[in-house]
């Protein structure tokens, strides 16, 4: 078994070690220390990283027969016995925010909402804890926070030893111990006693401050995802600069985003109506125009246009226009990425636009379909010649020239 040097001093970053073994573990080289400073991924922690006689550890993970410790390494140590080891620190330390911070808040939420604290992850950039309370107001949240970062600024010492089963009687206990033996117990004192192997700052004021960023409800339990320390600063920095950015375009404090964001909105609205109505009256022109050009076909009038660099919505809006408010049988198409075609005939007429939409199509290599007064196809075939094309087949099928 590897002695855990970080149980007694989890400030500890340096340290020299006896190799007791030296293996391939997932095709990496490992090895086992007659003791660490390494915390194994464990307890809801992510491992440490560092170096091994200079050689990067990659990966930390405890044996499960035995308890040890194994360091996953980069490369191969050189055949000393002697091996000297360091942690990274700025790595460990982060580790050791979250992890205080988590013990703070779970604590805290016990007390304030009586909720118990059932999953913990330290992520890489964000840790969440998984509360039996559901749901949780934002005021309930707000209450939280408060009461956990009134922990931070006591600065109540933190305090891990390992106690006899007998003595755990005597102690409050947050959470049962999970394993057999002596047990680790993380006093934060006068507030929480947990156990748990994992690595603390010495007090609590070492956190930095602790923001809930994020709750999100899940059945019976919520979700709290939490900040501690140098990322509760960091992401107070992205924030600000980006609150300061948005601000800035939009020439107001940011205390004033709100209001400015709905005024867009609204502005928006506005302006997506206008654009909409000046759309109809352009249509309603539009097909003035192209009826005005119609050729007399059984009472009613044949009209037909290829467009380009349009939507097919407005091209199809234009026929059905040209079919109820100007009596014509409309052959309209458009040359996109694809060839489209859209025949509209007025509600009270008996043609059956759709199989002459069908050989048309064919001149574009597709098909269509829909109802006899409009039917809609297209094919893959995009150019505005060979739509053209299509519109002169089905002119002709009318029997026009
Ligand atoms: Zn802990």
């Amino acid at each position: 078994m590897t002695e855990r040097l970080y149980y007694s001093d989890p400030y500890r970053r340096q340290f020299e070690a006896t190799l007791i073994e030296s293996f391939s573990w997932d095709g990496q080289p490992a090895v086992v220390l007659s003791r660490s400073a390494f915390y194994p991924t464990g307890g809801g922690q992510p491992h440490d990283t560092g170096w091994l006689g200079g050689v990067p550890v990659l990966d930390v993970v405890e044996r499960e027969a035995d308890k040890a410790v194994i360091h996953v390494l980069e490369a191969a140590l050189p055949g000393q016995k002697e091996v000297s080891g360091e942690v990274d620190w700025l790595r460990r330390f982060d580790h050791m925010q979250q992890h205080t911070g988590q013990h703070v808040l779970s604590q805290a939420a016990e007390r304030l909402l009586g909720a118990e604290t059932v999953g913990f992850h330290l992520g890489e950039t964000a840790s969440t804890i998984d509360l039996n309370r559901a749901p949780l107001s934002a005021e309930q949240l707000d209450r939280l926070e408060t009461e956990a970062n009134q922990v931070v600024f006591e600065n109540r010492p933190v305090v891990a030893r390992f106690v006899s089963r007998e003595a755990l009687a005597s102690l409050p206990l947050r959470k049962p111990p999970q394993v057999s033996g002596p047990i680790r117990i993380v006093e934060i004192q006068g507030f929480d006693w947990s156990p748990c192997g994992g690595t603390h700052v010495r007090a609590t004021g070492e956190v930095g401050s602790i923001k809930i960023v994020r709750a999100e409800r899940r059945g019976d339990e919520t979700r709290v995802e939490f900040l501690c320390g140098s990322r509760a600063l960091a992401d107070y920095r992205t924030k600000n600069r980006l609150l300061l950015r948005l601000a800035s375009h939009l020439s107001v404090g940011y205390w004033e985003l709100d209001e400015a964001v709905e005024r867009l909105e609204g502005e928006a609205r506005e302006q997506r109506k206008a654009a909409q109505a000046a759309q109809e009256q352009f249509l309603d022109l539009e097909a003035d125009s192209i009826a005005s050009q119609g050729e007399p076909l059984d009472g009613f009038s044949l009209v037909s246009r290829a467009f380009q660099d349009r939507s097919l919505d407005e091209v199809k809006r234009l026929a059905l226009r040209l079919a109820e408010q100007h009596r014509c049988v409309a052959l309209l198409g458009l040359a996109s990425d694809k060839g489209h075609l859209v025949f509209a005939a007025p509600q009270d007429s008996a043609y059956d636009l759709r199989p002459i939409l069908r050989q048309a199509c064919a001149v574009i290599g597709g098909g269509g379909g829909g109802r006899p007064h409009l039917a809609q196809g297209g094919g893959p075939v995009g150019e505005l010649a060979r739509v053209q094309q299509a519109l002169e087949v089905a002119r002709q099928i009318f029997g026009q020239p």
